[in-house]
């Protein structure tokens, strides 16, 4: 097959962990362009893959042998072949390829990898069925066709006979195991027996464990108060309470516990934004198992674990946190995508303008600048920065600008006249920022708090979380100016000393 000229995703209903592409590789003149179907992109590396390859390139020799050479390569790799509610963007492709003729023919190493569902490959066998009846009016080449099992074949009546019942015994087969599955459990359940592995504080049939209750109330205490849970977890260990691995429970472990919302009596539904299972009318599902803790407390905890991963989320850069936009909003940082770097910017929810962003590395050299030049000073331990003297009237064009941009919202003053003014105005501030940086330079800072040793040393150790604490001891933010054309990153920050 060679290298692939394209692979594209394709789109899909709903985002998914591996998604669908369509694989094109080159044609060869003379050889019939077929597509193939596979569950997994090659990308993934275990023993199914590695079947699969294996199938594949022999599948390739066969229909080599017969005239034709794959081109198009369709992969649906979360998408089971057998759930009618999931749409298979790849198989939905290759019908279209199929029927446009960009294909003129598929190979399949069996048929339950084209389909197991009876409506799908009627769609497969009806494009087949028309071209027989143009092949044998002389209207239209024979489209290819290729499975392992040579009585499975869709440009026949026969064929497409054996293909049909194939999917239909596969189905069957597969209802009678998951209904042996179900009635096994069942039984096992009513003996009291557990099934798969059980939830900390219930059993499986739903019943209340009283001392693995205490233990999970204990910790959903500890989180909701804002304690530690490190010590909680040891005195239950000492109790016997521990992991499946007989160590104490993970952090991880505990927040799974505590945020599943088995524990507040309802049923769970893992594939919902709050794993909370609801029914028509949106009502959450009371499950068969009693609560545990109350419900206003487990969503306090949900509240307190989803701030700790928004906030672990957020300060991830060196300047995470310390830009403060003009509006007044701390700026976020995002990766982002289409400028293979990150950006700080102001996100736009609530009061804040949403329309002021930052270059990310540069932001970070600038900072890092700044923290050098105030390392640098000796300056005594405890300090009261001398205040600029200009800092009122900076304030006061401030205002002047942001009182204009209000009218200009509110429709009292026209755009043009606005950004006359406005820019004036930018060219002040731009002004006074520059004689800020050259007294700011010449009035060194003076850090209150710890030693400038201690700080030199935790800037140095080139830990990034201890990096950022240095930045957050000497500075209490930077202020972003919007962007001004010519200005540079670092002429739009005012840093703002504790
Ligand atoms: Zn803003």
């Amino acid at each position: 097959m060679g290298e692939p000229l394209s692979v594209t995703v394709l789109p899909g209903k709903r985002p998914r962990k591996h998604e669908a592409t369509l694989t094109v590789y080159a044609g060869v003149p003379g050889l019939i362009p077929i597509g193939e179907m596979i569950r997994s992109s090659s990308a993934e590396a275990n023993v199914r893959v590695h079947t699969e390859m294996l199938a594949r390139q022999q599948t390739a020799r066969k229909v080599l042998a017969q005239g034709a050479c794959v081109t198009h390569s369709y992969c649906d790799p979360d998408h089971s072949g057998g759930n009618r509610h999931l749409l298979r963007p790849g198989m939905e492709q290759s019908l279209v390829d199929l029927e446009a003729r960009t294909i003129r023919g598929m190979a399949v190493v069996d048929i339950d990898r084209l389909t197991r569902l009876s409506s799908v490959l009627e769609r497969f066998c009806a494009i087949y069925e028309a071209n027989e009846d143009a092949w044998r009016k002389g209207k239209e080449d024979q489209l290819f066709w290729y499975c392992t099992d040579g009585e499975v074949d869709l440009r026949t009546e026969a064929g497409r006979d054996e293909a049909r019942t194939r999917v239909m015994v596969a189905k069957r087969e597969r209802e009678q195991g998951a209904k042996r599955q179900r009635r096994r459990h069942a039984v096992l359940r009513e003996m009291g027996t557990l099934v798969g592995p059980r939830a900390f504080g219930h059993t499986t049939a739903g019943e209340l464990i009283p001392e693995e209750a205490d233990a999970i109330r204990l910790l959903a205490d500890a989180v909701d108060m804002g304690q530690k849970v490190a010590p909680v977890v040891r005195a239950l260990a000492d109790k016997g309470f521990v992991g499946r691995d007989g160590r104490p429970f993970t952090h991880r472990r505990v927040q799974v516990i505590l945020t599943s919302a088995r524990i507040v009596g309802l049923r769970v539904d893992g594939t919902t934004d709050d794993g909370i299972a609801r029914d028509d009318q949106d009502e959450p599902i009371r499950g068969n198992q009693p609560a545990i803790i109350k419900m206003d407390q487990w969503l306090r905890i949900k509240a307190r674990y989803a701030e700790a991963s928004h906030s672990e989320a957020k300060r991830k850069y060196l300047g995470s946190g310390s830009f403060i936009c003009t509006c007044g909003t701390v700026m976020g940082a995002g990766w982002k995508k289409s400028r293979n770097t990150y950006r700080y910017s102001c996100l736009g929810r609530g009061d804040s303008c949403g329309s002021n962003s930052l270059h990310g590395p540069w932001a970070d050299a600038a900072i890092e600048l700044l923290v050098e030049l105030a390392l640098e000073q000796d300056a005594p331990e405890v300090a009261e920065p001398e205040p600029w003297p200009e800092a009122d009237q900076l304030a006061r064009i401030e205002t002047r600008r942001s009182d204009a941009k209000a009218r200009r919202d509110a429709g009292e003053l026209d755009a043009e006249t606005w950004l006359d003014q406005d820019l004036a105005l930018a060219e002040v501030v731009g002004g006074l920022r520059r004689s800020q940086r050259a007294w700011l330079k010449a009035h060194p800072l003076a850090p209150a708090g710890p030693a400038n040793r201690a700080l030199r040393e935790r800037w140095r150790s080139g830990n990034e979380d201890q990096r950022r604490s240095v930045v957050r001891d000497l500075f209490r933010g930077f202020i972003v100016a919007p962007a001004v054309p010519g200005a540079s990153v670092s002429e739009r920050l005012t840093p703002v000393p504790r």
